[in-house]
């Protein structure tokens, strides 16, 4: 059974501990936090030990129990995951080397803080072994699921990608736009490309970004051109057939990522997380070497069974992509 710990236990780090509990090969050490919050109380109800970040008082204070520092955490587990802040994660990997614990940084980090950057599907392989691994953002996650397949099967010579992305998540009452539709980042190309390079090095991708009034999720607008001229229907059962990806069934009368989140917490799904891409099966379209799509990205919650695989691949116990993304798949209900 390994031991991981989650330190920061916030809208990733909260939907990574649910999953490790979940998996037969692995259990939970304990969450660390900085402050009592209601996200702390939700630990606690859980049954998660919680360990704190910085300074046991403030809990001491509100009555919880603390199960001892940041540092036991790391001493106690086999792996971490690091769900903290952008930036933070960075500050935090001193404390994984003192330790010599293997620690998965999140997509918030600058590439080289680790030694590889993630993606089950597409490069599992390389963080066999890894001290240190970083699951790529949401959106990187979402393209690198799409074009893993696309590049086996036919080879790309080119993607253009424009990712509309939601302008905060539900909880962060800071953030906008709430009544505009901005270019951002204005720099083209927007950050999304250079990052999917740090999974596919020799792919040619140009990103365009933009922000909308919206927490629900991110839509990617693909173009990708192939080297070979498959058919549509050839990309369409290509796609069905990957455990990630979803095909918005037109039937199913799906419009947008209100229903699609409405859809999934109807299905019962753990706060309505959507872990697969979803992709109106619909836009599937392929005109020459031309293949176009839209897809949809939940932000809080695609990169989750991907920090689990993160875990099989660091602690060396699965050798094999495939086992890990199934053996995940399983447990959590992905594709279900
Ligand atoms: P968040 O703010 O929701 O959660 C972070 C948690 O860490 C909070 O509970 C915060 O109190 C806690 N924290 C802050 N400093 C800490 C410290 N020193 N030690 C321990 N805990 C500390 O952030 P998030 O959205 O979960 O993002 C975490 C990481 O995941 C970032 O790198 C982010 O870029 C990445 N990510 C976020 C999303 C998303 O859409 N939310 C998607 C993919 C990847």
């Amino acid at each position: 059974m390994l031991h991981v710990g989650i330190n920061g236990f916030g809208t990733i780090g909260k939907r990574v501990a649910d999953a490790v509990r979940v998996q037969p090969d692995m259990t939970v050490a304990g969450v660390a936090k900085r402050s009592p919050n209601f996200e702390a109380t939700i630990a606690d109800d859980r049954g998660y030990d919680l360990y704190a970040a910085d300074g046991r008082e403030p809990f001491d204070e509100a009555d919880l129990a603390t199960a001892g520092t940041v540092h036991d955490l790391i001493e106690t587990s086999d792996v971490v995951i690091d769900t903290t802040p952008s930036g933070v994660g960075a500050a935090n990997a001193s404390l994984y080397a003192d330790h010599d614990t293997p620690a998965i940084f999140q997509g918030g980090e600058d590439a080289d803080l680790a030694d590889v950057s993630f993606n089950a599907r597409a490069n599992y392989e390389k963080a066999v072994g890894a001290d240190t691994a970083r699951v790529v953002s949401c959106n990187t996650t979402g393209l690198s699921r799409l074009l893993a397949p696309l590049k086996e099967s036919y080879g790309v010579e080119k993607s253009r990608v424009t990712l509309v992305r939601r302008g905060a998540d539900p909880g962060q009452t800071g953030r906008g736009p709430i009544n505009d539709t901005l270019p951002d980042p204005v720099e083209i190309p927007s950050h999304h490309g250079p990052d999917v390079q740090t999974i596919f090095p020799d792919l040619d991708i140009d990103t365009m970004g933009m922000k909308v009034p919206t927490t629900q999720m991110h839509t990617h607008s693909v173009n990708v051109t192939l080297e070979s001229e498959p058919t549509t229907e050839e990309v369409t059962s290509l796609l069905a057939d990957e455990s990630r990806l979803f095909l918005i069934p037109e039937t199913l009368g799906i419009d947008g990522a209100g229903k699609l989140k409405e859809y999934t917490r109807d299905a019962g799904r753990p706060r309505g997380d959507v872990w697969e891409n979803c992709i109106w099966a619909e836009s599937i379209t392929v005109e020459g070497r031309d293949l176009y799509l839209f897809q949809a990205i939940h932000q809080e919650a695609d990169v989750v069974p991907e920090n689990i695989d993160a875990v099989r691949a660091l602690s060396e116990r699965t050798a094999s992509a495939e086992k890990s993304i199934r053996r995940t798949d399983e447990a959590l209900g992905v594709g279900r």
